[in-house]
């Protein structure tokens, strides 16, 4: 009988150990992390809720967001849209037969803004984008700190990181030395430089797999170099590619050397590890698909991460070992990686981040007292000279463009367009650099498309020049600063018409 007593006692212990391990990740909701919020109202540029990156995992943090009144600032970082929107179409997102991944950033970037737009009326619960990339990180202090490339020092409440991951390179002799002159990661974006010329892929996984899809539809030869008698990639994926007569894989082979001339790439060293033989590949190009790491070293004097760098997520959420830092998508998922992951445990970072807020005081009246204290966009703007003007209507175009004499420069963007926003922030320094020897415009395609379809601009984003009311010159895509900086200095040093400019980079479709 006594035996019995303690045979239930143990049972009914062991029952509450495990109730109370199992409800501890629900706890932990209700812990004050000890923060006084009235501290916040000392500071100017203040956010509630600060999004760091804008793929799938921070558009949906940012709409659940904004969706639950939070006022919210996602800020791009230095790839808008993430790696999504350098894939072409997606087969298994949820909900969708085949989507372009730009198009679902789009999609995303969109839902974000109508909420925001909706609920603007108490302008407690917008969504802005700032285009920007966080440069130093204080998490140590509360509001956290925040700075960026353009000079912004910007005060979170809670934050989202977001920053995804980044193309891992291979670390061998002749990589630097040929970077963007043959070996690259990204077939999306330079896949067509490699018409009917020879080129490989490293790696075995899907990412593999997808880049080699993309260049088959323009290279004579594609060869995936994988190091192991095996690829990891889907089966599905992987059968479809190999139907491609120009596709062929080499297993079991390390990768030397990338060797080349002046010219650029000219082949791969690789040794067979079975046949323990050494052969060089020819190839133009090299793609490297060897894995991700996750964009984590602006946070790891703060926050837990793994070896790997991946950040370390606690008490069964999003948190992170810093209470009011969440973290979700691929810089913290070592595991799954696919686009719809990254989106839920956006929304779950959403409500983590929601539920911190509410935690330590933040509801509507506060929000109010903030409301004066708080970050904008817009007016940080003139900080930095903006100077662009906005062209609405045809009679905007007549009068600032057509009717006035000198240079003026036309950037047509739409809202949801991740190379309009890459090029944003390049085009306010233009405006700053070069206010005295021309005007700048901005059009938005979704508030003025009668204006931008009179000026044949059905690609985004283009940039039209014009000399004394007539058509200089004409570019749409992205390109880095200098380059853009020195596109301008063409037209301020010549007074030649110059020739409109071909497609060159990246752009998004009307
Ligand atoms: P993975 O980590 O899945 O694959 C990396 C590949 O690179 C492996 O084959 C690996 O070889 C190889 N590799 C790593 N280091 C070296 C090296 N030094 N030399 C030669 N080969 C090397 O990364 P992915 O980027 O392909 O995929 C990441 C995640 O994203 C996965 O979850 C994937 O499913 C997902 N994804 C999904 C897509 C889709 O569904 N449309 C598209 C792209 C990615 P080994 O196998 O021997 O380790």
């Amino acid at each position: 009988m006594d035996l019995n007593k303690k045979f239930v006692g143990v049972v009914v212990v062991a029952l509450l150990v495990s109730v109370l391990l199992v409800r501890g990740c629900a706890y932990y909701k209700h812990m004050q992390p000890g923060i006084d919020i009235k501290v916040a109202l000392n500071r100017e540029d203040v956010m509630p809720l600060v999004v760091l990156g804008s793929g799938p995992a921070g558009l949906s943090a940012a709409i659940y967001g904004v969706w639950n009144n939070i006022k919210t600032l996602v800020i791009h970082g230095p790839m808008p849209g993430g790696l999504l929107t350098q894939t072409t179409t997606v087969e298994n997102f949820p909900g969708s037969n085949s989507i372009l991944g730009s198009d679902i950033i789009a999609n995303l970037q969109n839902h974000a803004q109508f909420l925001g737009d909706k609920f603007m009326k108490d302008k407690l619960s917008k969504v802005d984008f700032l285009a920007d990339v966080v440069t130093k990180v204080d998490l140590a202090q509360w509001p956290f700190k925040l700075e960026t490339e353009r000079g912004f020092t910007i005060y979170a409440l809670s934050i989202i990181i977001a920053t995804g991951a980044n193309p891992k390179m291979l670390d061998v002799p002749g990589e630097q030395e040929y970077w963007k002159r043959g070996v690259t990661t990204c077939a999306v974006c330079d896949g067509p430089f490699y018409k009917d010329q020879d080129v490989v892929v490293i790696g075995g996984g899907d990412s593999a797999v997808e880049e080699a899809t993309q260049l088959a539809r323009f290279a004579k030869n594609v060869t995936i170099l994988v190091r192991k008698d095996v690829m990891r990639a889907s089966p599905l994926m992987r059968d479809r590619l190999l139907e491609y007569p120009s596709v062929k894989v080499m297993f079991n082979v390390d990768i030397k050397k990338i060797v080349g001339n002046d010219g650029g790439v000219t082949g791969v060293q690789v040794y067979n590890n079975k046949t323990k033989q050494a052969i060089e590949v020819p190839a133009a190009g090299v793609f490297l698909a060897v894995g991700h790491s996750p964009n984590s070293d602006l946070f790891k004097d703060y926050l837990e991460t793994d070896a790997q760098g991946y950040v370390v997520l606690k008490d069964c959420k999003r948190a992170t070992s810093v209470a009011g830092v969440f973290a979700a998508g691929d810089v913290e998922d070592r595991e799954y990686r696919q686009a719809g992951v990254a989106l839920g445990h956006g929304i779950e970072a959403g409500l983590d981040a929601i539920r911190f807020l509410t935690s330590i005081g933040y509801n509507p009246t506060f929000a109010a007292q903030l409301e004066k204290n708080t970050f904008n966009v817009e007016t940080t703007k003139l900080k930095v000279g903006d100077g662009i003007g906005m062209l609405k209507t045809v009679v905007d175009f007549k009068r600032e463009v057509e009717q006035q004499a000198g240079l003026v420069m036309i950037k047509c963007a739409k809202q949801s367009c991740p190379p309009c926003a890459k090029m944003a922030p390049i085009y306010e320094d233009a405006a700053h650099k070069f206010a005295d020897k021309m005007k700048f415009f901005e059009l938005i395609y979704d508030d003025s498309q009668k204006l931008a379809e009179k000026l044949f601009v059905y690609q985004f984003p283009t940039f039209l020049i014009y000399r004394d009311g007539k058509l200089a010159g004409r570019y749409h895509g992205s390109m880095p600063q200098a380059d853009f900086f020195a596109f301008i200095e063409k037209f301020i040093g010549n007074q030649e018409v110059v020739d409109i400019a071909p497609f060159d980079g990246d752009s998004g479709q009307a």
